[in-house]
């Protein structure tokens, strides 16, 4: 394991999240749709199922996108902004039996704070042990999607919306086509 699994989470979410505002529509066009991203990505504690939480988690993911594409000043200039404007306390805790973990705000903070907060933290992490590379774009030329690569040997390329499959089929027929007489 790269980081802590608390940390690994955070980022595969920030990630997912990002990845809902992509070049494909919206991603979360409604309550429904983030009580599913909620679910698929074990979140728990408060869950509003209203459109101000909806709107909020929406409006946090281009300050989130940034820290796929700036450098690093900027990148800790934004991790410590998060932290500072959400007054982030880290505490070790345990809940759902789930080993101890940082929470850096209580449970019962807003869903798109503890969103915040928790990106940010797993961030401070890659930053701390010079991991950003890690932080990587689709590699597809028709995607746009943010990807963590947490692969031995950082060998990742695409997301996870089928750009490897894609790619492999161009290449293929691309190779195909090269061996026609
Ligand atoms: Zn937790
Ligand atoms: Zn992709």
């Amino acid at each position: 394991m790269l980081f802590a699994h608390d940390t690994e989470c955070s980022l595969i979410a920030a990630a997912a999240l990002v990845n809902t505002d992509g070049r494909d529509g919206e991603g979360l066009p409604d309550i429904a749709a983030l009580d599913a991203f909620y679910t698929a990505h074990s979140y728990s504690g408060r869950h509003e199922h209203t459109e101000v939480e909806l709107r909020a988690v929406r409006a946090l993911r281009p300050r989130l996108r940034r820290l796929w594409y700036a450098d690093i000043d900027e990148i800790v200039s934004i991790v410590n902004g998060l932290l500072r404007e959400h007054r982030a306390l880290p505490q070790l805790i345990t809940h759902d039996d789930e080993p101890y973990h940082l929470h850096a705000v209580p449970r019962d903070a807003p869903l798109a704070t503890r969103m915040a907060v928790e990106a940010a933290m797993a961030i401070a992490d890659v930053v701390r042990s010079g991991e950003l590379r890690r932080l990587r774009t689709c590699d597809h030329p028709d995607c746009d999607n943010v990807l963590v690569d947490l692969s031995k040997n950082r060998s990742r390329r695409f997301c996870d919306a089928g750009c490897g499959n894609r790619a492999a089929v161009s290449a293929y027929r691309a190779r195909k086509a090269a061996a026609r007489p």
